[in-house]
């Protein structure tokens, strides 16, 4: 088997690394930066762009660009948090087959994990320039805090970019592989992963080459980009009061407030202040209208002051879920690019009475991770064993609407449980098995990954019949289930294809077509 690449889809950026001579090392893109922006877009050509180029053009072409698809992935269209990016993102987010939120750009429509793909894709390419040969394999990062959806479709997203998935790990624990290499110690460690999407806790114990989570937390939603938002909303609101205009339904004007929302906060990450800039921003019967107005660090943290003490809510639980106190955490870690800004290091510093270890950098430990993984996966790296957990828990949907859990989240995976169910009614031929992630007692306040029946029961009265109701989660964090009836041995059994991801057919005509599109000159 060839190299395996260890890449990090992240919302804002993506990396790219690999094991050469027993040592991860980050790969440089073409343009010489270890970082490619995670954006791709449709010129007024019809040319497709990805990465720096794809980003450099967002502000004359917005609506025809995407960012943070990651944001959408494996989400239903209907859910709060795709609704609130259709209203904010500049580009169009459309409903398509079966709930599944479709971004439209130019007089196309993708899945969000086509345009994933693509991303990969660039990635793969990437490596394969830098190594001069074909990459087939790939380890793919996700947040730990990732639903089995969330995961399924970003492995669809690694078939599309033609990779073979050996394996999909958590972005902490890959932190933590990476950050443990080389070192011959037994340590409890925290990561705490703020990047542009999502946040990530966990905690992680690390002894002999065995990297083992302890507990996971964290939210799928929240990230860089929502500070850069506060920022962007404070800048709105000053101008409306100023010029009595509002600039929510113009688009460029939009972006443009986006991108310099996103400067400033970096340059607060390192001064004071920072002014903001936005000639001809718009215009009405007076002329032109000019944005120009100055940040302080104090204020920009008095906009975000919530957002980080939500992060801090999820460590809390994280310590509690690994039954751990503070004097037992040797070292914390910071990963992703938020947790530049000082007010970040801070709360972590007097959350954990520490200050963060300083000799990763965040921006890239992630893939370094995900190479060892990688490479270990095909017997080059030796001594790496990485036991993680699911992030949520998992069950059925039982009679009266309630939640059957049958594995607790924070079980170290792979694993496989089961229970016996029984019918509610006398001669019940068919039982709906509907399969279920999430905390809440309720049913319908989970997320629903499936739901299959199991049919042919033979007649006999309520409570009698005997159904074996198996789930099965792979190292991978992805579930299968089935159900069996006792007495007849029948069996019904599906890895959990949840309704919002695509359909295996739809899957393989995307797969078909970036196959078409990937032929090259051999000469
Ligand atoms: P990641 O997903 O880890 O690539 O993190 C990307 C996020 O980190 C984006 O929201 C960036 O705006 C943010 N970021 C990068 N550099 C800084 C910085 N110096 N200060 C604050 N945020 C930053």
């Amino acid at each position: 088997m060839g190299r395996v690449i260890g890449i990090d889809l992240g919302t804002t950026n993506s990396c790219v690394a690999v094991v050469e001579d027993g040592q991860p090392v980050v790969i440089p893109n073409s343009g010489g930066y270890k970082i490619t922006p995670s954006v791709f877009a449709i010129t007024t050509h019809g040319e497709q762009l990805v990465g720096y180029p794809a980003k450099r053009q967002t502000i004359t072409n917005a609506s025809n660009t995407v960012f943070a698809a990651k944001r959408l992935i494996g989400r239903r269209f209907a859910s709060a948090e795709v609704q609130r990016s259709a209203e904010l993102y500049p580009y169009e987010i459309v409903e398509g087959p079966n709930e599944d939120p479709r971004i439209r750009i130019t007089d196309r429509t993708f899945s969000c994990a086509e345009v994933s793909g693509i991303i990969l894709r660039e990635m793969k390419r990437v490596a394969e320039e830098y190594l001069g040969e074909s990459v087939e394999s790939a380890v793919i990062t996700v947040p730990a805090y990732f639903n089995d959806t969330q995961r399924q479709s970003t492995r669809d997203a690694g078939r599309i970019a033609g990779l073979d998935v050996l394996r999909i790990i958590n972005e902490p624990a890959a932190a933590a592989l990476a950050y443990g290499m080389g070192r011959d110690v037994d340590e409890k460690i925290a990561i705490y992963d703020l990047g542009g999407g999502t946040f990530d806790m966990s905690i992680l114990e690390m002894s002999d080459g065995v990297v083992e989570v302890l507990a996971t937390a964290g939210d799928t939603f929240l990230g860089g980009e929502d500070f850069d938002r506060r920022i962007v909303e404070y800048l709105l609101a000053g101008f409306q009061e100023e010029h009595g205009i509002d600039l929510r339904s113009d688009s460029t004007a939009m972006q443009r407030l986006k991108d310099a929302a996103e400067k400033a906060k970096c340059t607060l990450s390192l001064r004071e202040r920072a002014e903001i800039n936005l000639p001809f921003i718009a215009s009405d019967g007076d002329g032109a209208r000019h944005l120009t107005c100055e940040i302080t660090r104090d204020e920009f943290e008095s906009l975000v002051e919530d957002i980080v003490e939500q992060t801090l809510k999820s460590v809390e639980l994280c310590v509690r879920d690994a039954d751990l106190s503070m004097k037992d955490i040797d070292h914390v870690v910071v990963v992703g690019g938020q947790t530049r800004m000082p007010m970040v290091q801070q709360a972590v510093t007097d959350y954990f009475q520490q200050r963060p270890h300083k000799g990763v950098n965040p921006d890239e430990v992630v893939a370094l991770g995900a190479a060892i993984q990688g490479s270990a996966l095909v017997g080059g790296t030796e001594d790496v064993l990485l036991l993680d957990v699911t992030p949520l828990s998992l069950g059925i949907s039982t009679y009266g609407g309630h939640f059957a859990r049958l594995i607790d989240r924070n079980t170290t995976v792979p694993v496989n449980k089961s229970h016996i169910f029984t019918t509610t009614r006398d001669d019940q031929a068919a039982v709906k098995i509907r399969v279920l992630q999430g905390e809440n007692e309720t049913a319908l306040e989970n997320d629903l990954l499936g739901e299959f029946v199991l049919a042919g029961i033979p007649p006999a009265p309520k409570g009698e019949p005997e159904i074996e109701v198996g789930f099965d989660i792979d190292s991978s964090g992805i579930v299968s289930v089935s159900a069996r009836d006792m007495a007849t041995g029948m069996q019904q059994s599906i890895t959990v294809n949840s309704k919002s991801t695509l359909s295996a057919e739809e899957l393989e005509l995307i797969i078909e077509e970036n196959a078409l599109s990937d032929v090259e000159f051999k000469r």
